[in-house]
C-alpha cells in the first residue's frame, strides 16, 4: 500500500472503495471530513477487509464519488477525507500539493521562518502537525493513515525546505486511539537538543526532543503580541510559563518585574535561560510549584500583580472530563482575582475545546464579583492564524484568551 501512496497520482489504480450508508453522506457533503464508523454499509463495504491507514475512495450509498482519503476500522472516526478532487486523490503528489499551499499562507503571514506549518485537517493533510523552527521541522502523526505516509510526508518536506532535521514527535498519547506505538525519531538529518526562534522580536531556545507538544506554542503568538501594550512598568505574573513565553515578551516590553511559575523545573531553568538570552535575566524571576498552591501563598504574602496571564494546560481534554476541568478553571480564575492589585490586567486562556468562550468569560466575572471588582473585557484572542480552523470540524477552534481590566 506504501507504494499506492508514493506512486504519482496520474497513474493511480483505483482506491478501495467504502461506502457510505443511505443519507450518511451529508456531513462529509456539508464539508466535514470524518466518517463514522457506524455510517459505513458495512454489507457492501466490510471495515474488517481494511487494514489500518488504507487508502479508500469514499463513496454514497449509490456508489457516486465523495472524495478519497484514509480509513482505520479499528477507530470510531474510521475514515478521513484528503481529497474531494477525482483527479487528485490522496498519494504522495497530494501530500506535495497541500504542503506548498500551507506554505504560501505562512509565507504571506509571517516574515520570518517559525510557525505551525501543518495544522491537520484545517490544511488538508488529516492526523499531520508539523512545526517549523527555521531549518528544523518537527512532526506529528495522530492516524494511522498518516501514520502510513510517513515516508511520503518526510521525501516531501525534504524535497520542498531542505530542512538540516526532521523529528517525530509521535508520543502523544491520543495516538492511542489509533492503536498507534508512541515514539519518537529523527528521521533526517543531525540531531540537535534545542532550536531557536524568533518571536516579536524576542529569541527563545527551546527543547526539541524533550519539549512539551512539539516544543513551542505556536497558537498564542498573537495573544501574546497583545499583552506587549499593557506591561510596561507592570508586575507580571506568568502561570503555566512553560520556558517563558509571555512573561519575557512582558519583560522586553518594559514590565517592571514578572514572575514565572511553573511545576516543571526543567521548564522554568528554560525560562531563567531565555530570560538571559534577551538581557531581561534581572527582571525575570521563577517559582516552581503547582500554580494553584502558590496562587494561595502569594495571597496570603501579600503579593499583587498588575497583570496576570493564566494559561494553564488543557483541563478537559475528552468530553467527560467536562465538569472537573470547567471546575478546574472556575477555581484558577478565582485564585488568580484575589492576587490582581488595583486597576489589573487579567488574562485567562484556555486551550480546551469543551470550554466555550462564553464560558470562560462567566467565571472571570463570576470571580470579579466575588470579590466585589468591576470587570470590562478589553480583547478576546484566539488561535494564531498558523492554526487555520476549518470551518466544519468546530473542534479545530480551541485556544480562548480573553484580556480584562479589573477596576475597583
Ligand atoms: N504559557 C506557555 C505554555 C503553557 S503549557 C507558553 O506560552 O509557552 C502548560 C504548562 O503548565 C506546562 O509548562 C506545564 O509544565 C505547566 N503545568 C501543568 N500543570 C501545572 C500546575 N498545576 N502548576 C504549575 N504548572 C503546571
Amino acid at each position: 500500500m506504501m507504494a499506492l501512496l508514493m506512486s504519482a497520482s496520474t497513474s493511480s489504480p483505483a482506491l478501495a472503495p467504502l461506502r457510505l450508508k443511505r443519507r450518511e453522506d451529508r456531513r462529509t457533503r456539508a464539508g466535514h471530513t470524518w466518517v463514522f464508523s457506524n455510517e459505513v454499509d458495512a454489507l457492501q463495504t466490510p471495515l474488517n477487509a481494511f487494514v489500518p491507514g488504507d487508502p479508500v475512495e469514499v463513496q454514497d450509498h449509490r456508489g457516486h464519488f465523495i472524495g478519497s482519503g484514509y480509513v482505520n476500522p479499528h477507530s470510531l472516526i474510521c475514515a478521513r477525507l484528503c481529497s474531494r478532487d477525482r483527479h487528485h486523490p490522496w498519494s504522495s503528489s497530494l501530500i506535495a500539493h497541500r504542503l506548498n499551499v500551507a506554505l504560501a499562507l505562512r509565507e504571506r503571514l509571517f516574515e520570518e521562518p517559525f510557525y505551525r506549518l501543518v495544522y491537520g485537517e484545517s490544511d488538508g493533510l488529516p492526523g499531520l502537525v508539523v512545526d517549523r523552527f527555521g531549518s528544523v521541522l518537527v512532526a506529528q502523526m495522530t492516524t494511522a493513515g498518516m501514520e502510513r505516509a510517513k515516508i511520503a510526508v518526510i521525501a516531501a518536506l525534504e524535497k520542498l525546505l531542505r530542512p538540516t532535521a526532521v523529528v517525530l514527535r509521535n508520543d502523544i498519547a491520543i495516538r492511542a486511539l489509533e492503536a498507534l506505538p508512541l515514539y519518537t525519531e529523527l528521521a533526517l538529518g543531525t540531531a540537535q537538543d534545542h532550536v531557536r526562534l524568533t518571536e516579536h522580536g524576542v529569541d527563545y531556545d527551546v527543547p526539541l526532543r524533550t519539549g512539551q507538544k512539539t516544543g513551542w506554542y505556536f497558537d498564542q503568538r498573537d495573544n501574546r503580541a497583545r499583552l506587549a501594550r499593557f506591561a510596561k512598568g507592570k508586575r507580571v505574573l506568568d502561570l503555566f510559563s512553560y520556558v517563558g513565553g509571555w512573561g519575557i515578551q512582558a519583560a522586553k516590553a518594559g514590565a517592571s518585574a514578572v514572575v514565572c511559575v511553573d511545576d516543571s523545573q526543567s521548564a522554568l531553568e528554560g525560562a531563567e535561560h531565555n530570560a538571559a538570552l534577551n538581557d531581561v535575566a534581572n527582571i525575570v524571576e521563577t517559582r516552581q510549584g503547582d500554580a494553584f498552591q502558590l496562587l494561595q501563598e502569594f495571597y496570603s504574602a501579600g503579593e499583587r500583580f498588575d497583570v496576570v496571564v493564566l494559561d494553564p494546560p488543557a483541563f478537559i481534554k475528552r468530553k467527560k472530563d467536562i465538569k472537573r476541568g470547567a471546575e478546574a478553571y472556575r477555581r484558577l480564575n478565582q485564585l488568580a482575582m484575589r492576587v490582581l492589585a488595583k486597576d489589573a490586567l487579567l488574562v485567562s486562556c484556555s486551550c480546551s475545546y469543551h470550554l466555550p468562550m462564553d464560558l470562560l468569560v462567566k467565571h472571570m466575572l463570576t470571580a470579579a464579583r466575588h470579590r466585589g471588582r468591576e470587570m470590562q473585557i478589553l480583547e478576546l484572542g484566539g488561535q494564531a492564524p498558523d492554526h487555520p480552523m476549518h470551518p466544519a470540524i468546530p473542534e479545530s477552534a480551541y485556544l480562548k484568551a480573553v484580556f480584562a481590566r479589573l477596576t475597583v
